[in-house]
């Protein structure tokens, strides 16, 4: 008996793959310095840990609204209105179990078998593989590091063709860390409404800027009929500290989160009514949480990019927001560590692992098979020790 064709297409996530080895590595009793997943490494704020159980001894702990709660989408309109000048009813608010859940439901709302997707390279990997599960076709689109792997117009037109039915677009990026201008997202608005095209705007970073010349602009603000075309993405898991709750959402016209909820409420019913009810307490309570956090990011981010630009032949851009550098160690192929040589990024992230035990991700399925993506959500004596190591590693190649 065999898998469907879409079953056998699919390759299991490589960041969570890694994070996982990284985590056998260290129940095995090993000092792995991991750079892997995209998690917070702080604990979710006390009162929305709070909100949770309080949840649960409330009796909060049946069905919901397969959308998620009324309380919870009201929460997300003023969410949406106060940050991002974004005018939703809860109707067009489908929450979910995560912005992962969210982006999955919005390709299979709008995709039928073989329709186009635009993809910008590089990418977060799991946006082809949700697009193939929808049965469309992944497009991918080279960014360039002199654009700040933003996407131009001459781009978008060498990949458009008559299948094409929507673009992504990530600011701030991961793995690049950059973040959209309104220029840059005017390109994608203008090309979405000349071609008539939808727009997925995946804003899971937004809380997280360190570039004080640069604010988060969701491209959904930026007219009515670009409003009308755009699905907006986002949710808790890296502005809070939420990974493990799993709540993310989608914001939309009308009758596509009509059609996202109908999806969801036969996949998988509503999301987590005890989480929902702490989301409602993060979303609505005090916000320092979410700055205090950010800060700290911001200080690993200016360690680590001030490490890694004092080690030879590796270079990077530095991250405006999110929390990944993304490394480019294209100078590194063909030497040798040890008498193994560097072919690809992979190889490098595999050798870097069994000898210095630092575990990072090699981009090549986020379509740069020349970088290596280090994310700096852990401790700052762990980032340290883990850039010892990696100078340690490049110094010694030959
Ligand atoms: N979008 C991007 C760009 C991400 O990096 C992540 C991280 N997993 C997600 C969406 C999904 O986040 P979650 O499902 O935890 O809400
Ligand atoms: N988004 C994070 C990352 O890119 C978490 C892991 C995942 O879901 O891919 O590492």
């Amino acid at each position: 008996m065999e898998l469907s064709k879409r079953a056998q297409q699919i390759k299991p996530s490589s960041t969570l793959a890694i994070t996982a080895k990284a985590g056998e590595l260290r129940a095995a009793g090993k000092d792995v310095v991991s750079f892997s997943a995209g998690e917070p490494d702080f604990d979710t704020p006390a009162h929305i840990c709070e909100a949770g159980i309080a949840a649960i001894h409330n009796g909060d702990t049946r069905y919901t609204p397969a959308a998620g709660t009324v309380e919870l989408r009201k929460a997300i309109c003023k969410k949406l209105k106060e940050d991002n000048g974004l005018d939703y009813e809860p109707a067009q608010i489908v929450v979910s179990n995560g912005a992962k859940h969210a982006l999955s439901n919005a390709f299979l709302a709008i995709l039928d078998e073989g329709d186009e997707v635009i993809i910008p390279a590089p990418f977060w990997l799991s946006y082809s593989a949700m697009v193939e599960i929808a049965g469309g076709k992944p497009v991918l689109v080279y960014t360039k590091k002199e654009n700040n792997f933003m996407l131009t117009r001459e781009e978008l037109e060498s990949v458009y063709t008559e299948k094409t039915k929507a673009i992504v677009v990530t600011t701030p990026s991961n793995p690049t860390g950059m973040i959209a201008s309104m220029e840059d997202l005017q390109v994608v608005a203008q090309f979405a409404m000349e071609k008539d095209l939808f727009v997925i705007s995946d804003e899971i970073y937004e809380k997280l800027i360190y570039n004080k010349e640069k604010k988060h602009i969701s491209i959904a603000s930026l007219g009515k009929e670009i409003y009308d075309r755009t699905i907006v993405i986002n949710g808790v898991s890296k502005s809070y500290a939420m990974t493990g709750w799993r709540i993310g959402y989608s914001a939309c016209a009308p009758a596509l989160a009509k059609a996202i909820s109908s999806i969801q409420s036969h996949m998988t019913s509503n999301p987590n009514s005890i989480a929902q009810k702490a989301v409602v307490a993060a979303l609505n309570g005090p916000q320092d949480c979410v700055e205090e956090m950010r800060k700290e990011f911001e200080k690993r981010c200016d360690y680590i990019y001030e490490r890694e630009e004092a080690i030879p032949l590796i270079s990077a851009l530095k991250p405006e927001g999110a929390f990944y550098l993304f490394v480019d160690i294209s100078k590194t192929i063909g030497k040798s560590y040890r008498g193994e040589t560097i072919q690809s990024a992979a190889d490098f992230a595999k050798l870097i692992l069994e000898h210095e035990l630092v575990a990072l991700v090699p981009c090549s399925d986020f379509g740069m098979p020349d970088y290596v993506r280090l994310s700096y959500a852990i401790s700052m004596e762990s980032i340290q020790k883990g850039m010892d190591r990696m100078e340690r590693f490049v110094k010694e190649l030959q």
